[in-house]
């Protein structure tokens, strides 16, 4: 820009639009029709890690920026995306902000359409199949059934059970007799199946663990309420990957020998 060059000032810009995109669990052929066309149609994509290796590698390099973590791996405040994505689209610029599943569900795209919305930026929300209930039901556990579960709990594993504050009042979800899956809860697996076993939930629960589900190397690891932290241990479980406590995890078995969701050869194990 050449001064006095008064074109080219963001502020005379219409602003560009923000797309709140869910990539869905990993898989791309589960990414929506309409989140493959912003993809290939828009300007710049901010990203994390999330949306796996097969997405990620399918995003133009020059279109791209990666706000998951910053160099030295701590990871980039929510308030520096949330500047990155009106700067992005005061300068006119259609920008994809592509999250892991559903932008909406532990994604913190409430908490971006706020902001978009405080700074005038208009923006789309795209939905995105959650991995809450995909990668149970690609390892063949449906988290409703109607033999089994007629409600299902969608909660954060982060926070300390043990702490009084912990917006998480696991007694009372031991109690609704559904189903219950847990994200972000491969680290404080064993607190909160303590919890819910104290809160009188019947040790012999069934619960399946799916790490990375629809990644290339998906696995799952499966046991009880009293035996899934063993499970975890022995095949070193590790982020991302999602915990389903309830009968439904055991109706898995009824189904594995015919399920033909393939991930890769380092898939599958049981
Ligand atoms: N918005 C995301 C969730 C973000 S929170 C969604 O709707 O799926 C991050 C957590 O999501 C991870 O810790 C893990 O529990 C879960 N997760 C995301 N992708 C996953 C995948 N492919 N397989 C297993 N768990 C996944």
């Amino acid at each position: 820009m050449t001064a006095g060059d008064v074109s080219a000032d963001a502020t005379d810009v219409d602003p560009g639009t923000v797309y709140l995109v869910g990539s869905g669990p990993g898989d791309p052929d589960l990414l929506t029709v309409r989140a493959r066309r912003l993809l290939e149609e828009s300007d710049v994509v901010l990203h994390d890690k999330l949306p796996g290796p097969k997405i990620i590698e399918m995003l133009p390099e020059d279109r791209r920026e990666d706000v998951g973590k910053r160099a030295g791996g701590e990871r980039t405040p929510q308030s520096e995306i949330n500047e990155r994505l009106v700067e992005l689209a005061r300068e006119g610029k259609s920008v994809v902000r592509l999250k892991g599943g559903d932008s909406f569900v532990f994604g913190r795209g409430g908490e971006e359409a706020e902001y978009l919305a405080a700074h005038e930026v208009p923006f789309e929300v795209v939905p995105g199949v959650t991995s809450a209930i995909a990668a149970p039901a690609v390892a063949g556990v449906p988290v409703t059934h109607r033999d089994h579960a007629s409600s299902v709990s969608f909660v954060t594993g982060h926070e300390d059970p043990t702490k009084a504050e912990s917006a998480i009042d696991w007694a009372a979800l031991a109690k609704t007799g559904g189903t219950i899956v847990v994200l972000m809860g491969v680290g404080r697996l064993p607190d909160y199946t303590k919890a819910l076993r104290e809160a009188g939930m019947d040790p012999e629960t069934p619960v399946a663990l799916v790490e990375r589900g629809t990644w290339p190397g998906q696995r799952v690891a499966t046991g009880t309420l009293e035996t899934i932290v063993d499970a975890r241990d022995e095949r070193d479980i590790s982020p991302p990957a999602v915990t389903v406590i309830g009968d439904v995890a055991g109706s898995r078995e009824l189904v594995v020998d015919f399920l033909r969701n393939d991930y890769g050869p380092a898939a599958e194990g049981a």
